[in-house]
């Protein structure tokens, strides 16, 4: 099959020839992929922010249609609709059995042995799986609880944004920071998670929705179709974060970073009303530091970390489906362009550009 193959930071992806095992383990699933997002998490990779062994097929947020199962998998059939997402979890530690997933301890047990034939691989050498996943690819080979089956109603390229996207921004608002009705909100970055957040704040009662971008494109989208009640062009405002106190009367209750530049915590943290909390979204680099004024602290003010929206992916993923069945979800204005997967590397520099919301690899 075919895969986009990162060999090395900061070179272009190039389409080749990927091999995959001919006999599934018994957890794993087989998946022909129908769409796939290009996130801003994949584009650290490539620009060599976050370091991982090459070569890799990137790709987090996909959808697809199962082909085959492995001889233990029962609750997944071929012909069944899955978004395959990067929360990949054991079921049998501590925080999958205390339902918390996203942070599971053990996802060694849902990869493969380092003595068996490789997911991936090249003329016998293995290409890794970038989050156990790697959707830049015609075809997935993942462990079950990488799949979570949905309503095949579900367009299924819109349905490769709620795996990661989606669950991480409307996860953020709505189960972590548990957005209240009359809260004021500000998200930072109108990419696509930052727009998820927007919406979920939204759909959570919020009074005020503030959403911050350097793109006018962006900022329009967040107003007319993600809930945004006020945007501020941080390109063309001197004091953003005085603006956003007098907006919301001291201060927000929630200010979410969804960029991942460490000096937006800062910009963050004077946005947020005493007692209020910023949460860290975006995916920093590995060797990123943050630093603000420790007063800040003494403010009763908190900065929390995220991961991937608290996703649950069996339970949430199904009712993000329904909402979206049920006109309650914006997804059509959260993808921009449809492309094939010969021209990712076109996608990956709309992404640089920041042109368009989501761009979509679709098969
Ligand atoms: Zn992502
Ligand atoms: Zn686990």
């Amino acid at each position: 099959m075919r895969a986009a193959v990162l060999h090395s930071p900061n070179e272009p992806l190039t389409i080749e020839q990927i091999d995959t095992p001919a006999v599934l383990e018994p957890h794993e699933v087989r998946v022909a992929t129908a769409a796939v997002g290009i996130c801003h998490s994949d584009l650290h990779v490539v620009d060599g922010r976050v370091a991982r062994p090459m070569p890799i097929v990137l790709g987090h947020e996909a959808s697809g249609i199962v082909t085959e199962v492995g001889s233990a998998v029962d609750d997944v059939v071929p012909g069944d609709h899955v978004v395959a997402c990067f929360v990949v979890f054991c079921g049998e530690c501590r925080m999958c059995l205390s339902g918390r997933p996203a942070m599971c301890q053990n996802r060694e047990a849902t990869m493969r042995a380092s003595d068996v034939e490789p997911r991936l691989s090249q003329g016998g050498r293995e290409v890794h799986q970038w989050t156990n996943i790697a959707g830049f690819a015609e075809e997935m080979v993942l462990h079950r609880n990488a799949v979570t089956v949905i309503d095949d109603r579900m367009p299924l390229d819109l349905a490769a944004m709620l795996g990661c996207a989606v669950a991480t921004g409307v996860g953020s608002a709505r189960k972590v920071a548990a957005v209240a009705p009359g809260d004021h909100v500000v998200v930072i970055g109108a990419g696509g998670v930052g727009l998820n957040v927007c919406q979920g704040a939204a759909a959570a009662g919020a009074a005020t929705v503030i959403a911050l971008d350097r793109s006018d494109e962006r900022l329009a989208l967040a107003a007319e179709r993600f809930g945004a009640t006020h945007v501020v062009n941080t390109a063309a405002v001197a004091d953003p974060a005085a603006l956003i106190r007098e907006l919301t009367d001291g201060g927000a209750d929630h200010v979410f970073e969804a960029v991942g530049i460490p000096a937006l915590i800062g910009l963050a943290l004077d946005a947020t009303a005493r007692g209020g909390s910023v949460w860290a979204v975006g995916v920093f680099g590995d060797t990123a530091e943050i630093a603000f004024p420790a007063g800040q602290l003494h403010s009763g003010k908190g900065v929390h970390g995220v991961r991937a929206g608290s996703l649950e992916p069996q339970r949430d993923l199904p009712a993000l489906v329904e909402d979206y069945l049920a006109g309650r979800l914006e997804l059509e204005a959260l993808a921009g362009r449809r492309i094939r997967l010969d021209e990712i590397n076109d996608g990956i520099a709309d992404l640089v550009a920041g042109v368009g919301a989501r761009t979509l690899v679709v098969f």
